[in-house]
């Protein structure tokens, strides 16, 4: 019989390997399914077998995989085929798409045996109790009580179990361990006297619990964009509707339909959109079948999450963030993400560098699947793909309820500076209604896109700014702690008494950010109570739980946060909202700030004024007449979206062009400039004016490294995949000198 081999794929940026199958394995090994390699001389991986062939590789030894990663479920074709569109057209290796798609404790790693088993966890078994065969019988089993009189314990434990077995008049059935109530010692004792056996199993997941049988009635609005969703079909559709339009609500009810018909739903929203508050909603519908999935839980429970997923048949609602977009389901009959506009979709730190609303788009079509995307304020590129006709639409324009959306009111920071009317970062117009808000008993929301008391600290003698030492960027000033910290890498160092440049007591604090609003309040309103929510205050789920529910249930009256606090909320006492300084939004070097910019805006001003009462909106601003800001006042998104296409035309970019940008990264700036030459050498003959660069980054140092960009767009009708094939070969051939061997070369295909 011919040697049989597999190309195992494993989690690193490198191609699949060949590994000879050994005999043990032959009969059972798949595609799909985890083993456990060796990669060089010792160490051990997890890996996915991808391909089994009998071609004999061209190198001599040779090492051959043995055993499986057992409690790592095994990939159907339809996840296979999605890692593989992932790596292909975001530009990876299967190996980093693996990285990023499996819970690390499905693929343990190490350099012993030892070290491999424990880095992983053990299946999510059930030790099962069964009456032991010699009494499973109505006799015998009166008899095994009589023998306990003297135990009462026992006794007790034996009655517990029986109770619990299925009364089929069998005696058969098994009983998880832990819905009997006995210490570990009297089971023992039973199973030394041969009454009870102990076993241990995987546990399937089992029975689904049923569903709900009443959901909230639709109104005839919602019904409407519930059919114009199902006449889409297989088209992805794109759900436009305002804030409190009632889109979640739709979402239960498209959820419900699949999950009857036996089809597994994925439902996905941003990281920041997960809150409490939504899971909570849901689980109330679909309790048990909810499978959820995102950062503030577990690396076991997501283990156990990411396997549940894997055995399901159908029925199950998986609820997470961008990563869930890899879960390993199947019978897939429904995709959902909400807030699809939001940037926290695309990866960008890491390869795969992916987004997930596009990815699910990908993933529908694979599963012939429903996609909706859903959002109050659409992605100007999702908006052209309707016009395109490649997705559906359907609009709700109202408020569920008859509320109205608040008004807004755009107030000129500098026009309040001239009159007096400004005090520390208010404008009368804000103050006086934070005023009313809070004597009315009513709650009010701060937006603030800055965390930490300001942003840079100056010397006001001789205009030196505190830098951090390895990263080219001001460090910003954090009171409570004491200390100034860089957002690039977290350092940190005291805050300087003197300038360390001239020796003046000058160095002042410039700008504000969330923490400096925070204490203004608590000076501005004495009375009030002010809570934070932002990456500072909100490091544990515990922290950022305590926040949101003294806020939800009133004993907070002001919430001050960053973009945190925009997403998946509803607060019904909230009246008034305020955007501190919307200049911050428009000043951003991006394609996309304006667009960015209406959106945090319109979402906003959608936590004002959920309820009776119609809420209000202050926007402070030094720029009153900026179109932008006008249309997010009026809440005119079609104006919007139509300058930010007509800007995109004129200037050459999505969804006009396609990007990709190449980042090069090296510890010395001259080599780095060398590779940049170097690179646009490479690239320029073929792609000519499509390449943008070399030109260093707003922050063109980051930990020691300085970093060098590279744009490339290419025409729609024009081959982006010839494009991206170009550059792998540069990239390599970049590599391959000497000199430049060590320069990362960091492909984003369709940056954010
Ligand atoms: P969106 O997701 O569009 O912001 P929601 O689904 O959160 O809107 O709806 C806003 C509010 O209106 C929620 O409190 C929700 O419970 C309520 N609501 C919306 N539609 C209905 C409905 N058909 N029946 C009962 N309540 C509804
Ligand atoms: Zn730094």
């Amino acid at each position: 019989m011919a040697e049989l081999y597999a190309d195992i794929v494993v989690p690193l940026a490198q191609p699949a390997f060949t590994y000879r199958v050994d005999e043990t394995l032959r009969d059972t090994i798949a595609v799909g399914v985890c083993v456990k390699v060796q990669l060089g001389s010792s160490k051990l991986y997890a890996g996915i077998v991808w391909r089994l062939h009998n071609e004999a590789p061209a190198f001599k030894t040779v090492k051959s995989v043995s055993e499986y990663v057992s409690h790592s479920p095994r990939l159907s074709q339809t996840v296979m085929r999605f890692w593989e569109w992932v790596a292909d057209y975001y530009m990876c290796s299967l190996g980093e798409v693996m990285r990023g798609a499996m819970p690390s404790a499905l693929k343990p790693e190490g350099m012993t045996d030892g070290e491999f088993m424990r880095s992983g966890i053990a299946p999510k078994e059930v030790r099962l109790l069964r009456l032991h065969p010699e009494i499973a019988d109505e006799f015998a089993l009166g008899n095994a009580f009589e023998s306990l009189r003297q135990a009462p314990k026992q006794y007790e434990a034996l009655l517990d179990l029986v109770s619990k077995l299925p009364q089929d008049g069998m005696f058969s059935g098994e009983v998880p361990r832990h819905f009997v109530n006995a210490d570990p010692a009297v089971i023992a004792s039973l199973v030394k006297k041969r009454i009870l056996t102990v076993s241990s199993r995987v546990l399937r997941p089992g029975e689904l619990p049923p569903l709900p049988v009443v959901l909230p009635e639709l109104t005839d609005v919602q019904q409407r964009a519930m059919s114009e969703i199902a006449a889409n079909g297989s088209r992805p559709v794109l759900l436009h509707g305002v804030t409190g339009s009632g889109k979640t609500e739709i979402y239960i009810h498209l959820i419900n339909e699949q999950l009857r018909a036996d089809r597994n739903v994925m439902y996905l929203l941003p990281e920041i959109a997960m809150t409490s508050q939504l899971v909570a909603r849901i689980s109330k519908y679909f309790g048990e079948r909810v499978v959820i999935y995102h950062s503030r839980i577990s690396e076991s429970k997501r283990a156990e999450n990411y396997r549940r997923v894997a055995e399901s048949v159908g029925g199950m609602l998986i609820l997470g963030v961008r990563s869930a977009i890899f879960m390993p389901v199947d019978n897939l009959g429904l995709v959902i993400v909400d807030e699809e506009h939001d940037d926290s979709y695309k990866q960008n730190e890491t390869a795969p560098r992916y987004n997930a609303r596009d990815c699910a788009v990908v993933l529908g079509r694979l599963h012939g699947a429903c996609v909706v995307l859903g959002s109050a304020t659409p992605s100007v590129e999702s908006y052209f793909n309707v016009t395109e006709g490649k997705y559906g639409m359907t609009v709700l324009t109202e408020r569920y309820g008859g509320v109205s959306m608040p008004e807004v009111l755009i107030s000129d920071t500098i026009t309040a500076v001239k009159r007096g009317e400004r005090s520390s970062h208010f404008n009368k117009a804000l103050r006086d209604r934070i005023t009313a808000a809070l004597e009315a008993g009513e709650q009010v929301m701060l937006f603030q896109n800055r965390r930490g008391f300001s942003p840079y600290m100056e010397c006001t003698e001789c205009g030196y700014v505190p830098m951090c030492r390895d990263c080219n960027v001001s460090l910003t000033l954090h009171k409570s702690e004491g200390r100034l910290r860089c957002h690039y890498c977290g350092r940190s160092e005291p805050i300087p008494a003197t300038c360390p440049s001239c020796g003046a007591h000058a160095v002042v604090a410039r700008g504000f950010g969330t923490e400096k609003v925070e204490e203004e309040l608590a000076r501005l309103f004495p009375d009030a109570k002010v809570v934070r929510l932002d990456r500072d205050t909100a490091q544990s789920a515990r922290a950022y739980n305590s926040v949101i529910e003294s806020f939800e249930n009133g004993t907070a009256d002001i919430l001050v946060g960053t973009q945190m606090i925009t997403k998946g909320f509803d607060f019904a006492g909230v009246s008034v909202v305020g955007i501190l300084n919307a200049d911050n939004l428009l000043n951003y070097p991006d394609f996309r700030a304006g667009e960015r910019a209406y959106q945090i805006i319109a979402q906003m001003a959608g936590r004002a004024g959920r309820r009776e009462k119609r809420g209000q909106v202050v926007i402070q601003t030094s720029c009153p007449d900026n179109v932008v800001i006008r249309q997010a006042a009026a809440g005119d998104y079609g104006a919007m979206v139509r300058t930010q296409l007509a800007e995109r035309a004129d200037f050459f970019y999505p969804p006009y062009c396609r990007l990709l940008s190449v980042t090069l990264r090296f510890r010395d700036k001259s080599v780095l400039d060398a590779a940049g030459a170097r690179f646009r050498e490479l690239l320029a003959p073929v792609l000519g004016q499509r390449l943008l660069g070399p030109q260093p980054p707003v922050v063109d140092r980051i930990k020691r490294q300085f970093l060098l960009s590279f744009i490339i767009k290419t025409a729609r009708g024009e081959s982006f995949a010839a494009a991206k094939h170009v550059l792998a070969q540069a990239s390599a051939a970049l590599n391959a000198e000497q000199r430049f061997k060590y320069v990362d070369v960091i492909v984003n295909v369709d940056p954010v």
